[in-house]
């Protein structure tokens, strides 16, 4: 398939998008989070087009993503009064929300469950794609299944170029990570399914009792029942095995150095790039926005180099840095050691 590549978003560009949206074609588009591929939310044969292209496992439901809040309606019986007062706060932006589900829209969006996962995105193309297609948008990250999610434009053609109708442009995403999935658990509670920009402090600075879900920062045991279905699958895996070192930064360094050899590459934060031989970086140690900007380039990254085994440093927990922890425990696959064990 020719991939229609829109360097800039104009209304030309939208107008032509919108239409191959409402034809049942997908477009990849920027958010203000990750690069997300696009299918018409209403259409069941254009979001079994995302699960085909992605190769995504049918039992990971989708977020529709929608420009206005009275969009909501097209895809939710109905949203509790805490949870409006959370869309009034937070939208547009990083925040995802698990509502009942309208018994019309297609099975296949909500993989069989009762539930769909709403988002209103805080990026002027994102807005004018869904306002110009004129229906709910499912976006899933325009990666294929189990690669790091893409936030440039290079990442999305490296993975889509050929497989879908068009591309959009929009330069580098602002936060870099996917958005934070809340589900309400009633009366201004709610369980942080997925961490993103919407952060735990956030939630709580206005009044909500927050619990996040263990799930996020432990592996999830075989057979154990789960909130989300996308925490029991791989995610983000570079090609090399990644280890977390745990300790003291001068005191990691020191162990990494003396561990490493010639096919090593070390993700560390820019305060100690200069460190190692070979390093990419992972932001500031002190700037968990910066981290969760730079980790999934930087995932891709060492696909690129002649690299057998990646350690990286370890991030923070609070504010930005859960999520950040969260994606990077995953590429991982939970491996993490202390920097005194590391031989
Ligand atoms: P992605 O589309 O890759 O950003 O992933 C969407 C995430 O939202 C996955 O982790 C899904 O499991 C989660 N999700 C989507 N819909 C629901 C739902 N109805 N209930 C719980 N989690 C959901
Ligand atoms: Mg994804």
């Amino acid at each position: 398939m020719n991939t229609l590549l829109f360097k800039n978003a104009d209304n030309d560009a939208l107008s032509q998008c919108g239409e191959l949206l409402r034809q049942g074609e997908l477009v990849c588009f920027p958010t203000e989070t990750v690069y997300g591929l696009g299918a018409n939310a209403l259409n069941a044969e254009a979001v079994s087009k995302i699960f085909k292209t992605k190769n995504r496992p049918a039992d990971n439901p989708l977020i529709a993503h929608i420009s206005d809040f009275d969009m909501i309606h097209q895809v939710a019986l109905s949203i509790p009064d805490d949870m409006k007062e959370l869309t009034d706060r937070f939208w547009p932006g990083p925040l995802t929300i698990v509502l009942p589900r309208k018994k019309d829209l297609p099975d296949i969006v909500s993989a069989g469950l009762d539930t769909v996962a709403v988002r209103c995105p805080d990026h002027p193309i994102a807005t004018a794609l869904i306002r110009a297609a004129g229906v709910p948008i499912v976006a899933p990250s325009a990666n294929l299944s189990g690669r790091p999610s893409p936030t440039c434009l290079a990442h999305c053609q490296e993975d889509l170029t050929g497989k879908i109708a068009a591309i959009i442009d929009g330069g580098e995403c602002s936060i870099g990570v996917e958005s934070t999935v809340l589900l309400p658990l009633g009366d201004r509670k709610v369980k942080i399914l997925r961490p993103g920009g919407i952060t735990v402090d956030m939630l709580q600075d206005i009044g909500f009792d927050v619990e996040v879900d263990p799930a996020v920062l432990n592996p999830v045991k075989e057979g154990q029942k789960v909130s989300s279905p996308g925490m029991l699958h791989r995610h983000y895996a570079p090609k090399a095995p990644l280890t977390i070192v745990r300790g003291e930064f001068e005191q990691v360094c020191d162990t990494i150095l003396k561990t490493m050899d010639e096919e090593t590459w070390v993700l560390a934060f820019e305060e100690y790039l200069d460190r190692f031989p070979r390093a990419v970086s992972f932001g500031s140690k002190s700037d968990p926005l910066s981290q969760s900007q730079a980790l999934f380039r930087a995932l891709r990254e060492f696909d690129r180099l002649p690299c057998n085994k990646i350690y990286a440093m370890e991030p923070a927990e609070d504010g930005m840095g859960l999520a950040v922890r969260n994606r990077l425990l995953r590429a991982a696959s939970f491996q993490i050691i202390d920097a005194e064990d590391l031989k």
